[in-house]
């Protein structure tokens, strides 16, 4: 067994082993866990300082969680949009491969609360190679997103084996992997994983940090890893109320993860997903972010604000307004509010 497959045996995955930690209400946890499991790795576990505090909420269960309120378990409507075993292909030239069911660590804010984690979610190697052949019989699909579950839970071996199939389809121009593991399981990020993933090429990982706090040292090892594997390593962050929804915290993350040669990619407002209510913001909040963030921060690390629409219409960028008025005069307002006229051919 790897060490980080020990590290994550070690994983606590039941209320009554987190209230070894802290002190917790062991039948409210164990209630919401019955339905959106629980599981938290000893790295994660170790990163909260106190009940409450931003990791706390990110993977401690939450009585709020059974509240379904009107959002929809599968907004994104992916169940629909499943062309084949565990394909998600919403997007003509782009398509979601999941070959995992599963999680190191279980996001409460997860889009696919509805199933991740859940026993029927479970993926098996078959279903993934007959995604993989719909992929192949596919020639639109040039982008092929990994993802899950984890998709780093899987074996060196296993993964080897899907890498290789997908790298012997013509039209199949890069692949990405979407993966928690450098937040979570930091361990995972190998040598070994490495070296396979250096021959995929071109090969993006898209990453998950939410929280400056979560820019440890051992995360910072394993996005080293993977930049030095000629990996271009891109975030996808949750705007999440309670836990980053202001200027100054996204600030400290978006110039940590620089310096941690990731460059954020999205910052995703919440989905519509049941069970997720206590942590969406209003649009006003992330509009007025990126706002602040403009003029503030290099370019490099200013991410797309982006709306997942609901029904699978797809994801849409929302900016502040920075055009007063086209035409001729065009005028244009700068990041410190001034308005500034620009002529325009
Ligand atoms: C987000 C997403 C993609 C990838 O979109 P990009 O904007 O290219 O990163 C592809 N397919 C589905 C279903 C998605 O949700």
């Amino acid at each position: 067994m790897e060490f980080w497959q020990k590290r994550l045996r070690e994983s606590v995955t039941t209320a009554a082993q987190l209230s070894r930690h802290f002190a917790i209400d062991v039948d409210a946890l164990d209630r919401v866990a019955a339905r959106y499991p629980l599981a938290i790795t000893p790295h994660y576990l170790s990163l909260i300082e106190h009940p409450g505090d931003p990791i706390w909420k990110q993977c401690v269960p939450d009585l709020r969680e059974l509240e379904d309120g009107a959002t929809d378990a599968d907004p994104l409507h992916e169940e629909r949009l499943a062309t084949a075993p565990q394909v998600v292909h919403r997007y003509p030239d782009r398509a979601l491969l999941l070959v995992a069911g599963s999680c190191a660590a279980y996001c409460r804010f997860c889009t696919r609360k509805r199933r991740v984690g859940c026993a029927e979610a479970r993926v098996t190697l078959g279903e993934v190679m007959e995604g993989i052949e719909y992929i192949a019989r596919t020639p639109a699909i040039k982008d092929v997103v990994i993802s899950g579950g984890e998709p780093l839970l899987m074996s060196d071996l296993l993964l080897k084996q899907i890498f290789e199939r997908l790298g012997r389809i013509p039209h199949v121009e890069i692949l990405r992997i979407g993966t928690r593991a450098p937040v979570v399981l930091p361990e995972r990020i190998t040598e070994s994983l490495c070296n396979l993933l250096r021959r995929c090429h071109p090969l993006f990982v898209n990453t998950h940090f939410n929280h400056p706090r979560e820019l440890t040292p051992e995360s910072r090892e394993a996005c080293l890893r993977l930049a030095d594997a000629g990996i271009p390593v891109g975030n996808q962050t949750v705007l999440l109320r309670g836990v980053n929804d202001d200027a100054a915290t996204l600030e400290a993350l978006f110039r940590g993860l620089l310096r941690m040669r990731v460059r954020p990619y999205y910052l995703h407002h919440m989905d519509l997903v049941r069970g997720t209510d206590h942590f969406r913001t209003p649009l006003e909040t992330g509009i007025e972010i990126m706002d602040r963030l403009r003029g503030t921060l290099s370019g490099l690390a200013i991410p797309q604000y982006v709306v997942d629409l609901p029904g699978g219409r797809g994801k849409v960028p929302i900016t502040p307004q920075y055009v007063d008025k086209l035409g001729a005069q065009a005028v244009l307002r700068a990041p410190d509010g001034e308005r500034i006229s620009f002529p325009n051919l």
